[in-house]
Order: structure tokens, then sequence, then C-alpha cells
């Protein structure tokens, strides 16, 4: 039995968060939408993101922030609908948030809260949203599409794919988009887990077991991008925001450069206070400036010896404040798509257009959200990047 609708204008597959977006804009202008998503219930990434209170945009969104083989291509989209239209639409709900740092936005209470958002805007706009619904194929037919699911088949004259990236299968992740793309001729570009952690070879754990949940704020440098945050020590490698960051340019067998000590020069730093403290000892001022078992751990793997400081020369010293002021390290691996907050790459942008998100050589065929590629900073940039292409497709599927 049929438990579809058996034509609707718009089929969007993936109620994920530019799924329903898209849904509420067109529902909005008054086209039949139907949303279809295989997992039990919509919107699971939102649930997980932001550590449960969703980093839901960035005050400072801009296109540099995006990663593409065609960096253009996300300027359209984040003009016409922006974080502050975003943000309208928060505040519209009534639903508390705060900056947490660096322009990131977080709900006050729960992630919840923007799925109970999208799930408004689609009841507003009467979209229907159908979850438990498997796809098996996808056909074009009389100018528009055929769906055919576990739940039936339905027609439609714009299809909309919003399936998501690769990352964390269990959360419902499949490469259907891609598929879906490379029936209709169109290229992938190459995908990767990215604002993932590292992992690190066995010999280097060993050596840092006692550090797994320490802290320290470092600026992380691979290729031409460098990051000033928070770098986590795991037991299987580094993480935090800092690491994740620099994930995302990072290829296997690079060397990531991490500056320990980025507000200062530590020569300068450790000269200065010969000075002032020649008493004190090495490790005791770098603990002040790190923590007790940070600075054990980075004396002892560069071999240094801690004395108080008078009882080193300045050229001595200025050494040392050189040898610890940056650790290079060549990551073992990332943890892959297992933790991965997104996928770099997807579908090629230059066969969509960048004001519509269209399919350029198959009419009434979109493409939305991470399944394209464009990559997001981490700090809520890749769910402005959702919402601004769902808006774009909306306003026209
Ligand atoms: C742990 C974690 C935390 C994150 N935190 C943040 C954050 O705080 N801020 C931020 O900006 N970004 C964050 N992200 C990234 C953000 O979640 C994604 O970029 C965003 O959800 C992408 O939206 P989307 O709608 O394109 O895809 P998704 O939200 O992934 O939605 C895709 C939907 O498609 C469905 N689907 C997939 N395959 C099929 C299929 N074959 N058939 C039917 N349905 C299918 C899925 O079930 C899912 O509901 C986080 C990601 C993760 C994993």
């Amino acid at each position: 039995m049929n438990e579809l609708p058996q034509q609707v204008d718009v089929v969007i597959i993936g109620a994920g968060a530019a799924g329903l977006m898209c849904a509420a804009v067109a529902g909005q202008r008054g086209r039949s939408v139907l949303v279809l998503d295989h997992a039990n219930k919509v919107g699971k990434k939102i649930l997980m993101s932001g550590g449960g209170r969703c980093n839901f945009t960035n005050l400072y969104t801009a296109p540099d922030n995006y990663y593409s083989e065609n960096p253009h291509f996300c300027k359209s989209a984040l003009a016409r609908y922006t974080q502050w239209d975003f943000i309208a639409l928060v505040e519209k709900h009534g639903i508390p948030y705060h900056e947490k740092t660096l322009g990131q936005l977080f709900c006050d209470n729960k992630s919840k809260d923007i799925v109970d958002l999208l799930l408004a805007e689609c009841r507003t706009a009467k979209a229907q949203v159908r979850t438990r619904c498997s796809i098996g194929s996808v056909q074009g037919r009389q100018g528009g599409y055929v769906v055919e699911s576990s739940l039936g088949a339905v027609q439609c004259e714009s299809l909309v794919i919003a399936t998501g990236g690769l990352s964390i299968p269990t959360m419902g992740a499949t490469g259907f988009g891609y598929d879906i793309a490379r029936q209709y001729g169109l290229r992938i570009t190459p995908t990767r887990a990215a604002l993932v952690p590292f992992t690190q070879h066995k010999r280097q754990l060993e050596r840092q077991r006692e550090l797994p949940g320490t802290a320290i704020a470092v600026s992380a440098s691979c290729g031409a991008g460098s990051f000033h945050e928070q770098m986590l020590f795991t037991h299987r490698g580094l993480s935090g925001p800092a690491v994740l960051q620099v994930s995302s340019l990072w290829r296997e067998g690079e060397t990531v450069s991490f500056d320990l000590a980025p507000d200062r020069n530590l020569a300068d730093w450790l000269g200065g206070l010969r000075q002032d403290k020649p008493e004190a000892h090495l490790h005791t001022v770098l603990a002040g400036l790190w923590s007790k078992k940070l600075a054990a751990h980075f004396l002892a793997e560069r071999g240094i010896e801690s004395r108080p400081l008078k009882r080193f020369s300045a050229a001595e010293l200025a050494e040392v404040g050189e040898k610890l002021q940056t650790w290079q390290l060549v990551p073992a691996g990332t943890e892959g798509y297992r933790t991965a907050e997104v996928t770099l790459g997807g579908v090629d942008t230059d066969a969509i257009s960048s004001r519509t998100m269209e399919c350029k050589s198959q009419p009434g065929l979109y493409f939305i959200g991470e399944v394209l590629d464009v990559t997001g900073w981490l700090g809520g940039y890749n769910f402005q990047w959702a919402w601004s292409s769902a808006h774009a497709a909306g306003e026209v599927v």
C-alpha cells in the first residue's frame, strides 16, 4: 500500500538541517512538500551538535570560512540568507542563545530548540515529514521525478537531495547523495573526514600517557592555515578546536606545527624571568604557564633538564625557549568518519547553480547542505551553509 501522497510539488530526501529548512521555505511559498528520511527521527546531527547546545551559526560568517574546489560558489547563497536572517528566526521562536567565543552562537538550553524551530516552521508551511523511509530509486519521468521508497512511490516536479555527508554513519550518514549525483553524471570531488581528531602512534601515546584530558592553548598550523585555539590530549591522540580546525587542511604524511605559547616569545619571556626571578626553577615557571604535567612532559620530550633560571646562561635559556616554543608532529592519521563533524568534498559545485542549487544539466534536481563540496570551519559555519543553501533552493523549487 502506498502510504505517501502520489504526487507533490517537491520531494526532499534528508530531514536534517538543510532538508527541513528547505521544506519550510518552499512550503511557505505554497508548494506541497514531502520530506523523506530513513532515520527514526529528524535532525539527529542537530541534536548532537555543539555538545548538545547546537552552535547554530557564527556572527562572522563569510565565504573565507569555507573550503571548496570553487571558493566562490558559496558567496551568493550566504549573501542572500545570512547569519542575521537565521538569528532573526531563532529570536522569532523565542529561543535563548549566547555567544560562546569567536562569534559562535549556541542555544542556552538544548539543541532540540533548533529542531523544534524547524519542525514548527514546517508545520506552518504544511510540509509533510516522514521518517523510517528507505529510498529505493530515483527516476526522471514526465519532466519531474519518481521516488520509490519503502513507504511507496511519489512523483514530484522538484527533487532536493539533502542527505549530508559521510560523517558519523551510526547517525544515519550515507553516500546516497553522491550516488544520485553519479546517476546523473555529476562528478564527486574527493571526500575525506574533516573537523576530526588526530590519532598518534603507539610509542608517542605511551610517552603522553599522563596527558589525556589535559588542554593547552596553541596555534596549530598546516599548510597555509593557522588556528589559535585549545588543543586537547586524548587516549588516541589529539583533539580540541585547534586540532579539529587544522585537520581539515591536513593530508596523510604532512607535518602539523603547534606553537605551544602563541601569546608570547618563550625565549624573551624566560630571559626576562631570569632577571626578575633568578632562583625560580624552569619547571616551576613553565608549570605556571601550562600545567605541572605539561611542563614536565615538554621538558622530558626535549631532553631539557630543569634547574634554577640563574644556572642557565642567557644564550642557553634562549635556546631552551626556542626548543619549547614549537612542536612538530606527523599524526598517524585521523579518527575518520566515525567521529568527524563533517565531510570535506562532495558534489562538484561546477555542475550546480550557485543561485538556486539546481543541477545545471538536470532541471528540477537540487543539492543542498553538506552533500555539496562546501565545507565550513568549526564554529557554526556548517549549519549556516545548510540554512543558506536550503533557503536558496527553497525559494525556487
Ligand atoms: C557531532 C557533530 C557535531 C556538530 N556540531 C556542529 C555545530 O555545533 N555547528 C555546526 O555548524 N555544525 C556542526 N556539525 C556539522 C553539521 O551537523 C552538519 O554540517 C549539518 O548537519 C549538515 O546538514 P545537512 O542537512 O546537509 O545534513 P545532515 O544534517 O547530516 O542531514 C542529512 C539527513 O539525511 C538523512 N539521510 C542520509 N542518507 C539517507 C538515505 N540514504 N535515505 C534517506 N535519508 C538519508 C540522514 O538521516 C539525515 O537526517 C556537527 C556535526 C557532528 C557530526
